[in-house]
C-alpha cells in the first residue's frame, strides 16, 4: 500500500525529474504533446489489472462489465470523431497499428508502395530492417528534388510499374498536406488498398482543420498522443465492413494478446477532449505557431546562416528546416537548442549527404506548446529565439533567459507539484 515516492524512490526521483524537465523546457518535437490530467488519471487507474482478450460483449475474461463501458466509449467517440463507420482502439501503439492494418490487408510477400524514410515516411511504411520492410517488398516514392512536396507522378508511374497490393500515404516528417484523392484514384487504378496513416495530423483533422482522410482510404490508422493528445497508443479505422473482421481478428488475436483497458479508457477521455471547441482552438493556435515559425525561419538572417524552410513554409503543425548550407548539422543544432532549454528533434532531409544520426536539418513541431497555451505572440518570441540561436554566435545566456520566461508564462501541470 506504500506510495511510489516510499516504495520505490528511484524511480519516483525519475518520474520527478521528468515532470521537472518538462516544466521548465519548451518541448517542441513534433510528435509530442502533454496529456490532460484526465487522461494521466484514466491511464494510471485500476483497469490496468484487467484482463479482457477479445471484443466488447464477446470476451475471453470474466468480470469485464466496466471495461467494456470504456472500450464502447472510446470506439463510438472516435466514429463520430472522423466520420468512420468502424474502429478498433486496441492497439498498443501506431507501429502496431499498422502492423495489425497491413496483417489484414496483406500476405507475406505482398508489394506495398509507401513513402520513403528518408524523405518523411515512418518505419512502418517499408523500412529495411522494420517488419514492414521484412515480411513485404517494398517500393518507396519520394519528394521531388524541385519543390520537396510528395511526387504524385512518381507515385503513379510506380504503382503501374510495381502493381502493389497496398498503397501508404501518411507520414513522420513532412510540412504539407497530401491530396488523398489522387492517392485513392492511383489506387483504384491498379486494384491496390489505400491506407492514410494519420498519426501526424489526426488532431488537426478532428479540429476541422485538416482534410479528413477517411472518405478516401480503405483503412486509417492513427496514433493517439501526437496533435490528438491522449495517451501513448493507436486506433484502427475504416467504413468497409469485410475488412472491419479482418481488422479486428488481426488485432486480436493476430497481433495482440490482452488489450490495454487502462490505456483505452485513457483513449476515450482524450477523444471526448478532441470534440471539444477547446481542443480545436488549440488545434487553431498550433497551426498558426507553425506558420510563424516557419516565417520567421525564412527571414533574410537565417537565410544569410544557410538556414532554410523546406517547402518554404507549412500547412501542419510542424516545421522542417534544411541546414545543409548552414555551418551546424543536425546534431549540433538539436544539442544547441537542448543547451538552452527547447527540445526538438533532429531529422534528416530530403537528398540529405549526412548520415542518420548526424543529418542536416531539424524537425520543430508547435502542438505540445500550443497545449500548454501558447499564442501566436509567444510563438513569434520562440521563433525568433531559434532563428538567433542557429545564427552563429548566437548570446546563449540571454536566449535561455527568454525560454526560461516564456516556460513560467504557461505553467504545465501546476497541480502536479515538481
Ligand atoms: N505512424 C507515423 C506516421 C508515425 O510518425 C509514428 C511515430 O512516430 C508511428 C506511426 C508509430 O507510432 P508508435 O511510436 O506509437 O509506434
Amino acid at each position: 500500500h506504500a506510495p511510489l515516492a516510499e516504495l520505490d524512490p528511484e524511480v519516483a526521483a525519475a518520474v520527478g525529474a521528468e515532470l521537472r524537465r518538462q516544466q521548465t523546457t519548451l518541448e517542441m518535437i513534433a510528435s509530442e504533446n502533454f496529456a490532460p490530467v484526465a487522461v494521466l488519471e484514466a491511464q494510471g487507474s485500476v483497469l490496468t489489472n484487467k484482463y479482457a482478450e477479445g471484443y466488447p460483449g464477446r470476451r475471453y475474461y470474466g468480470g469485464c462489465e466496466h471495461v467494456d463501458v470504456v472500450e464502447r466509449l472510446a470506439i463510438e467517440r472516435i466514429k463520430s470523431l472522423f466520420g468512420a463507420g468502424f474502429a478498433n482502439v486496441q492497439p498498443h501503439s501506431g507501429a502496431q497499428a499498422n502492423a495489425a492494418a497491413m496483417f489484414a490487408l496483406l500476405e507475406p510477400g505482398d508489394t506495398i508502395l509507401g513513402l520513403d524514410l528518408a524523405h518523411g515516411g515512418h518505419l512502418t511504411h517499408g523500412m529495411r530492417i522494420n517488419f514492414s520492410g521484412k515480411l513485404y517488398n517494398v517500393v518507396a516514392y519520394h519528394v521531388s528534388e524541385e519543390n520537396y512536396q510528395v511526387d504524385m507522378a512518381e507515385v503513379e508511374r510506380l504503382a503501374k510499374e510495381h502493381q502493389p497490393k497496398l498503397i501508404v500515404a501518411g507520414w513522420s516528417a513532412y510540412p504539407r498536406q497530401l491530396d488523398f484523392a489522387e492517392f485513392r484514384r492511383i489506387a483504384d487504378e491498379v486494384g491496390a488498398h489505400l491506407m492514410v496513416d494519420m498519426a501526424h495530423f489526426a488532431g488537426l483533422v478532428a479540429a476541422g482543420l485538416h482534410p479528413n482522410p477517411v472518405p478516401h482510404a480503405h483503412v486509417v490508422t492513427t496514433t493517439t498522443h501526437k496533435t490528438l493528445g491522449g495517451p501513448r497508443g493507436g486506433v484502427i479505422m475504416t467504413n468497409d465492413a469485410a475488412l472491419a473482421k479482418k481488422i479486428n481478428s488481426a488485432v486480436f488475436p493476430g497481433q495482440q494478446g490482452g488489450p490495454l483497458e487502462h490505456v483505452i479508457a485513457a483513449k476515450a477521455v482524450a477523444f471526448k477532449v478532441a470534440a471539444s471547441p477547446e481542443f480545436a482552438d488549440r488545434q487553431r493556435r498550433t497551426l498558426e505557431g507553425a506558420r510563424v515559425l516557419a516565417e520567421r525561419l525564412g527571414q533574410d538572417d537565417c537565410a544569410a546562416a544557410g538556414v532554410r524552410v523546406l517547402t518554404g513554409g507549412t500547412d501542419v503543425h510542424l516545421v522542417l528546416v534544411d541546414l545543409r548550407d548552414s555551418e551546424l548539422d543536425g546534431k549540433q543544432a538539436e544539442d544547441l537548442l537542448h543547451s538552452i532549454g527547447i527540445t526538438v528533434n533532429r531529422n534528416a532531409v530530403p537528398f540529405d549527404p549526412r548520415p542518420p544520426m548526424v543529418t542536416s536539418g531539424l524537425r520543430i513541431g508547435t502542438p505540445a506548446l500550443a497545449t500548454r497555451g501558447f499564442t501566436a505572440e509567444d510563438f513569434a518570441e520562440v521563433a525568433d529565439v531559434i532563428a538567433r540561436a542557429l545564427q552563429p554566435r548566437p548570446d546563449l545566456d540571454a536566449l535561455r533567459d527568454r525560454v526560461s520566461a516564456l516556460a513560467a508564462k504557461h505553467p504545465l501541470y501546476p497541480d502536479l507539484g515538481a
